[in-house]
């Protein structure tokens, strides 16, 4: 990473851009009406379960475990990869099949196919392992809510020998009544339908259920107050979609499964500050995430929260510090503002490198500023 982060994702941006529309984003399909109230209800509950995480965790675990179902905790990947490793040779399996896409987000995030890759299995339609995602964990009932994305998961959860399902610490409420408002808010390629079909799982006489609930860094989200709201989020995708720096960046700008406005508020926390600093600047505060997420997530907030915290913490580097401040007290100043629309071009070309001007047209200041439009019709009166 050099050393100017702001200047890094510009560049990325423009080299996006070079590419063509192939990283493009596709619109989602029209979303169903969701209800208010029942929405209003769902953050409620996702965010007590955030404040009290590990009691719920732990209920769950309680009303799960037992009769050939084993929960397996993980820290990050290594412990998953460590853990699966051995249900794999202890059972001696070698054939292996996805009932969710290998692309799923949490998937992805786990490098679960790169694991499937690594340890040889082979992929079959009839396996004897099969991989799911959980989409949510009832702690009252220890139930897992699945997405019926294919509308085939009954059939498949008693088709195999083992069936393994994997999630993240931060997809557990307390009772049963949120799994329907939970299936029309999320992710969903049935979303036209009014009522995306779900399923509550606890579990199969026929095969034996393990499933890994993962960390990976979210207790680190968790320890900040602002930016941990993040973890209610669904994962709908319909701030990404109404996002203009996401529609000129495309789908994969950070070379990471998180991406969009949620992944910016994510990404810092979840990989390195250090090495992700730079996507909080990667947002022109313009709020249209904030007006379209189901879940009321203040996300401009929390990137703005993450904005102060890195500057406070030193967290950026000298020179993007004085490129800040320059900033600041550049359009924080009614006369510099004001001044004639060549200089303050020069002064913006200046902090753009020289790749960006190359590959993109640059806007022009225009030759009047408000405040000299309005002295002049004042003028004329
Ligand atoms: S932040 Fe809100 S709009 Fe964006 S993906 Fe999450 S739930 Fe959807």
């Amino acid at each position: 990473m050099a050393s100017n982060g702001h200047i890094d994702f510009l560049n990325s941006a423009s080299k996006m851009i070079a590419k063509g529309k192939d990283s493009a984003r596709k619109p989602l399909p029209h979303p169903i009406q969701l209800n208010p109230t029942h929405l209003g209800k769902l953050n409620v509950a996702l965010r007590r379960s955030l404040d009290n995480l590990d009691e719920e965790l732990c209920r769950f675990e309680k009303n799960f475990s037992g009769n050939g179902k084993t929960m397996c905790w993980a820290a990050n990947y290594n412990d998953v990869f460590d853990q699966l490793k051995e249900i794999v040779s202890q059972g001696r399996y070698s054939t292996v099949r996805f009932v969710d896409s290998p692309s799923n987000q949490t998937f992805e995030e786990l490098g679960i196919p790169s694991f499937v890759e690594d340890s040889k299995l082979q992929l079959a339609d009839e396996a004897q392992v099969q991989l799911f995602f959980a989409d949510l964990l009832i702690a009252e009932s220890g139930s897992i809510v699945l997405l019926d994305k294919d509308n085939d998961y009954l059939k498949a959860l008693n088709n195999s020998s083992v069936n393994i399902f994997f999630t993240t610490i931060d997809h557990v409420v307390g009772s049963m009544v949120y799994a329907d408002i939970y299936s029309k808010a999320a992710k969903n390629p049935t979303l036209e339908k009014a009522n995306p079909p779900f399923i509550l799982f606890s579990g199969s006489q026929n095969c034996k259920t393990y499933l890994f609930v993962v960390d990976n860094s979210r207790s680190e989200l968790l320890a900040h107050k602002r930016q941990r709201q993040i973890l209610a989020c669904t994962n709908c995708g319909r701030c990404a979609e109404v996002c203009p720096v996401d529609n000129v960046i495309g789908t994969e700008p950070y070379n990471n499964v998180f991406s969009g406005p949620n992944g910016r508020v994510m990404l810092p926390f979840m990989e390195t500050v250090e090495g992700y600093k730079h996507v909080v600047y990667a947002c022109t505060m313009c709020g249209l995430c904030d007006s379209v997420c189901p879940m009321h997530l203040p996300i401009r907030e929390m990137i703005l929260a993450s904005r102060r915290e890195f500057l406070e913490n030193k967290d950026i580097d000298s020179e993007m510090e004085a490129m800040v401040s320059k900033y600041k007290k550049y359009v924080t100043d009614r006369g510099k503002m004001n001044k004639m629309a060549w200089l303050k071009q020069q002064v913006f070309n200046h902090h753009l490198s020289r790749e960006i001007k190359e590959s993109r047209k640059i806007e022009r200041f225009a030759d009047k500023s408000f405040n000299q439009l309005y002295q002049e019709s004042q003028k004329q009166k």
